[in-house]
C-alpha cells in the first residue's frame, strides 16, 4: 500500500491533479481500507425529504435560486412532512435529513414546530436540518426542539471563488462561521463542496481539504457541479467523475471517521457513480423519501436521477446496489463513530 505524503500540499497538490488511473486506483485502494477502520463495510442510509423549492438566495450554480422563474414552487405541509418521514419510517430509515431552499415562509417558529413534531413521533431517530445561514439563536432553539445534525456544505474554502459562484449579498465568511457556531452547539456538523464548479482551480479543491482539517466535521458532502440549464452557469462544462471520486478519497484519508455520502448527483453523471464512491470511500447514502410529485421540481441540477420512483423503489434499489459491490447497507441511525449520544 503506497504511503501518501498529505500533509504536503506539493503531494496533495499532484494528486488532484494526476490524470494516472494507476495512481487513482491506489488512492481508492488507501481510503477503502481507512473506511474500513471505523466502519468497516457498513453504508449508512439517511431519509431525504426535501420540504421546499423555495429560496431566498441567488447561487449562480443552483437551480432553485430565486431568479430563476422557470421554477415551479413548491412547499410541504407538516402534514406531508411527517407522513414522508413515515414512509420512511415503515422502510427502515432512523435517519432523516430536512432539506430546503432558504425559505422565509418556514420561519424560526415554524422550523422548531417541523422538528418536535418528528421529535414527538419519532424520539430515538436522528434528524439533520440542511436549511441554510440562520444565526446562533435560531441553530440553539432547532437544536433545543431536537435536531441533531446539520448539512451545511460551504460550496467552496477559498475566497475569491466563493465570490464568483454567488452574489455579494452572500459572504464566505459568514458561511464558515454557521459551521463552527453549529459545530460549538453540538450537532454533528456537515460541511462539504461541489467539484468542477467554473473557476474552481486545484489550488481550490487543495483549501477545501485543508479547511475541512480544520474544522473537523463529522460529515463531509462532495458532489461533482452539474450545470442547470436556467442558471448563469447553465453553460459551464460540469464536474468529472474522476476528479469527484479521488476528491472523496482524498478527504476520507484526511478524515477517516467522516461520514460521506456516494451522492445523488455522482449517480447522476455516471450509472455507476455511487458505487464507485462507495469504492472511492464514501459510506452513506441518501435515498429519496419526498412525495413523488415533487421529486421533479427539486431540480438543484438537471437530469437528477430517481425523481419518478416510489421511496421504496430508492430504498431497495439503493439496497441491491450496496450488495451487488460488497458492502453492507446499515438502516441504524449511524452517528459518527465515537459520538456519545448521552454527552
Ligand atoms: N439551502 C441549503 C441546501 C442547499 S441544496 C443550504 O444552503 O445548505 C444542497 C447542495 O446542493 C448545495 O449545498 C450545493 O452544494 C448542491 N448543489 C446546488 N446546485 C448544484 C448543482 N448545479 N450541481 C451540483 N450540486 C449542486
Amino acid at each position: 500500500m503506497p504511503d501518501f505524503a498529505l500533509n504536503q500540499d506539493t503531494e496533495l497538490l499532484r494528486l488532484i491533479a494526476t490524470d494516472d488511473p494507476q495512481e487513482a486506483e491506489a488512492l481508492f485502494a488507501a481510503a477503502r481500507q481507512q473506511r474500513e477502520i471505523y466502519y468497516g463495510q457498513q453504508v449508512y442510509f439517511r431519509g431525504l425529504v426535501e420540504f421546499t423549492n423555495y429560496c431566498k438566495n441567488d447561487c449562480y450554480y443552483c437551480g432553485i435560486r430565486c431568479s430563476n422563474n422557470q421554477v415551479k414552487r413548491y412547499r410541504l405541509s407538516l402534514e406531508q412532512i411527517l407522513e414522508s418521514c413515515r414512509v420512511g419510517d415503515m422502510l427502515g430509515f432512523k435517519t432523516f435529513v430536512l432539506q430546503g431552499g432558504e425559505d422565509p415562509w418556514f420561519t424560526d417558529q415554524r422550523i422548531i414546530e417541523m422538528v418536535e413534531a418528528i421529535r414527538k413521533e419519532y424520539p430515538d431517530h436522528a434528524i439533520t436540518l440542511s436549511i441554510g445561514e440562520r444565526n446562533r439563536e435560531s441553530y440553539e432553539a432547532f437544536f433545543q426542539a431536537g435536531a441533531n445534525r446539520y448539512l451545511l456544505r460551504h460550496e467552496t474554502a477559498n475566497e475569491a471563488h466563493y465570490q464568483k459562484m454567488h452574489p455579494a449579498s452572500m459572504s464566505l465568511t459568514e458561511r464558515k462561521q454557521c459551521l463552527y457556531t453549529l459545530k460549538d452547539i453540538g450537532y454533528q456538523v456537515g460541511a462539504g463542496f461541489m467539484v468542477g464548479t467554473p473557476f474552481q482551480t486545484p489550488e481550490n479543491l487543495l483549501e477545501d481539504l485543508r479547511f475541512l482539517q480544520t474544522l473537523e466535521p463529522h460529515m463531509v458532502g462532495i458532489g461533482p457541479f452539474i450545470p442547470q440549464a436556467d442558471t448563469p452557469f447553465g453553460d459551464y462544462p460540469g464536474g468529472t467523475l474522476e476528479l469527484t471520486l479521488k476528491m472523496i478519497a482524498l478527504t476520507r484519508l484526511l478524515l477517516p471517521k467522516a461520514l460521506i455520502p456516494a451522492t445523488t448527483a455522482l449517480g447522476t453523471i455516471s450509472p455507476l457513480g455511487r458505487e464507485k464512491g462507495l469504492m472511492a470511500g464514501a459510506n452513506v447514502v441518501m435515498p429519496n423519501l419526498s412525495p413523488k410529485e415533487v421529486r421533479k421540481l427539486y431540480a438543484l441540477y438537471d437530469n437528477k436521477i430517481c425523481t419518478g420512483d416510489e421511496a421504496a423503489e430508492c430504498r431497495f434499489c439503493m439496497e441491491g446496489r450496496i450488495r451487488n459491490f460488497g458492502f453492507v447497507p446499515n438502516m441504524s441511525r449511524g452517528d459518527v463513530a465515537g459520538w456519545d449520544r448521552s454527552a
